[in-house]
């Protein structure tokens, strides 16, 4: 079988299953946001790494530095967000061409240590190395979270009400902008003023650590995941770990103004975006009916767009009112590219 077939994540699945013993000190292993390490009785470690390649998450043509520098830590972060955790120390290594400017390295950790500053997270270490293939970037990141209060994707219940913060989709909508090569530079002002807004969603995208924080600290979360590969793709992957299904409904899920003023730019509706748009790391969660007075009362911007329920399958109902399964449309780094999103990373 070929790796295209397998896919990212059944190839994911297959290195899960050869993983030659469970350990009792992994609260969390393979298959979330980032791992859960038990390292006290009450506190678990967070760890989770992500790699960004020249050429498949990033583009140099229109990725400065400091913003590549600003989403490597962000991208890290957002998972421990995910988790209900505090970012608190980091590692990154870097394989760099040999033509770059140190210069261009430095904008980078510009970029990499506003973030870091932001959220108090120390850079503790990492690795360099010269890169004949591009630019390459490897992140991990450890946090921590009390370990009755991590969030899991494993713990939907039918019942369940789905929800996510902000606006989803303008990152997707951001890339394509770069990658026509109008970032910013769309012709009057207005239109400038939508393609900068929806390009900085995809640059310099923001990870929700106080968001996901409250939703750990008041307990009403019951299954937690961020979205970087689209909300069809993150969905799915909720309700395989919890075992459950669910139904959205296509007229709540929330696009911004920017996001639908700037449709006639765009190759897709603006609905595509918020389905199969990745790389928002907004926040999707689902909470039992009995907490939603609770989630209520913490002030998040939020919207709810579904239920979870017990049959395994997942529905969207569209604008018409009619119901119809939910493709998994967001990107999986071996599929075919019919099957691909606009995810990058
Ligand atoms: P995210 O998009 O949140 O970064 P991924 O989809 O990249 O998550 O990864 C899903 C899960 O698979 C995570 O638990 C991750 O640690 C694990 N994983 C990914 N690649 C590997 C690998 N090569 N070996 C072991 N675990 C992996
Ligand atoms: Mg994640």
């Amino acid at each position: 079988m070929k790796i295209s077939e397998l896919g990212e994540f059944g190839l994911i699945d297959l290195i899960k299953k050869q993983s030659f013993r469970k350990f009792l000190s992994v609260h969390i292993g393979i298959g979330d946001d980032a791992a859960a390490l038990k390292v006290s009785p009450s506190a678990l470690l967070l760890a989770t790494t992500d790699l960004l390649l020249e050429g498949v998450h990033f583009d140099l043509s229109y990725t400065d530095y400091y913003s590549l520098g600003w989403k490597s830590a962000a991208v890290n972060l957002s998972d421990i967000a995910a988790m209900g955790g505090v970012p608190r120390f980091c590692l990154t290594s870097l394989g760099i061409p040999s033509h770059t400017k140190p210069e261009k390295i430095l904008d980078f950790y510009r970029g990499f240590n506003s973030l870091l500053m932001t959220h108090k997270v120390a850079l503790a270490g990492g690795d360099t190395c010269a890169s004949p293939f591009g630019m390459i970037v490897s992140v991990t990141v450890l946090g921590e979270v009390e370990k009755k209060r991590v969030i899991s994707r494993a713990g939907a219940k039918p019942g369940d009400r789905i929800f996510v913060t902000g606006t989803l989709g303008d990152s997707a909508a951001g890339l394509e902008i770069l990658q026509s090569g109008t970032g910013g530079r769309g012709a009057g002002a207005g239109r400038k003023r939508f393609n900068s807004a929806l390009v900085k969603r995809h640059l310099r995208p923001t990870p929700l650590i106080a968001e996901g924080r409250k939703l750990a600290l008041s307990g009403c979360a019951s299954a937690m995941i961020d979205i970087s590969d689209g909300l069809s793709s993150d969905l799915a992957h909720i309700c395989k770990q919890s075992g459950v299904g669910a139904v959205i409904d296509a007229e709540k899920i929330p696009l911004s103004r920017t996001l639908t003023r700037s449709a006639r730019m765009l190759r897709n509706m603006p609905l595509q975006y918020g389905l199969s748009g990745g790389e928002d790391y907004a926040l999707l969660f689902t909470v039992p009916s009995a907490r939603i007075g609770k989630l209520g009362a913490l002030g998040l911007a939020v919207t709810e767009i579904g239920t979870i329920t017990r049959t395994q399958q997942r529905w969207i109902v569209d604008v018409h009112g009619r119901k119809r399964r939910l493709q998994q449309s967001g990107y999986d780094h071996f599929a075919r590219s019919e099957n691909n999103g606009t995810r990058r990373r």
